[in-house]
């Protein structure tokens, strides 16, 4: 049986990002307006300099807004721009969080949101990676919990008796070539990543965990697949297994693609 996750909305981030840019748009016209006669006093370039300066900064926040809202719609953008709107969209998470938090707005529908975004804007990527450096992770709770077999130290432990989306996973991973890890948290996953040194990683958790994951292995791109709960957090979660499938296939370079890895935007 193949479950659905609930499908989170991109729309929140750009509109919280865009409502921050408008606030931090006011906010440096008043710091500037109230900043100018002191500045003036030392010297009399000072106010411009300064001006210059909240300018640049508004300037790359719109300009990492106008990426994401292109990596979301995927059109088409300069590799330099992609890279870009991707370390910005890392960068401002917190400052969309606090305007989140200001407005009331769950934390996890902020994440779930963020999740997405970073998606459409990795995927809008195109990269494309050699199975063997394609690095997928996954948490412990998407095993069976009666489960008796031991598959974090290796997952090819796992018997595939079809009680949970492992054995479907293993498979893949066997067919394809990817590495696949069942991780306990994130230091693990942290330590996966230092040890495989992945050009891209995968990973199945829930939005919390997708958010710091994607963050903490920032610059690499990452795609977050969100897990489905149908036990409520942490037991006997699920996954997508065509979704999954669809994602691992769009960033493998599969042979039969016949690209060469030189012409990868990385
Ligand atoms: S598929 Fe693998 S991990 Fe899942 S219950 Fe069966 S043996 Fe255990």
């Amino acid at each position: 049986m193949d479950f659905k996750a609930e499908k989170p909305k991109k729309r929140l981030f750009i509109e919280l990002i865009s409502g921050s840019y408008v606030a931090m748009l006011l906010t440096f016209g008043v710091v500037w307006y109230i900043a100018w006669p002191g500045l003036n006093n030392i010297n009399e370039y000072l106010p411009y300099m300064f001006a210059i300066v909240l300018c640049a900064m508004l300037f790359l926040m719109g300009f990492g807004i106008v990426g994401m809202v292109f990596g979301i719609l995927g059109w088409p953008l300069p590799a330099i721009f992609k890279r870009q709107t991707y370390s910005l969209l890392n960068m401002l998470f917190y400052v969309v969080l606090a305007s989140g938090k200001l407005l009331g707005i769950k934390r996890r529908k902020i994440e779930s949101s963020f999740v997405a975004v970073s998606n459409a804007i990795v995927a809008n990527r195109h990269i494309k990676v050699p199975a063997d450096r394609l690095l997928v992770v996954t948490p412990h709770c998407l095993q069976l919990a009666t489960c008796p077999h031991k598959i974090t130290r290796d997952p090819n432990n796992c018997k595939r008796c079809g009680g949970c989306n492992i054995g479907d996973l293993v498979t893949m991973a066997e067919e394809m070539g990817f590495h696949f890890f069942v991780v306990t948290g994130g230091t693990l996953a942290r330590q996966m990543v230092r040890d495989i040194r992945p050009k891209a990683v995968v990973a199945i958790a829930c939005e919390r965990d997708l958010t710091s994951g994607i963050q903490d292995v920032y610059p690499l791109p990452t795609m977050g697949i969100m897990n489905i709960r149908p036990n409520g957090p942490c037991f006997n979660t699920k996954v997508n297994v065509a979704e999954f499938r669809r994602v691992i296939e769009e960033i493998i370079d599969l042979p039969e693609s016949g690209k060469s890895d030189q012409k990868k935007e990385n």
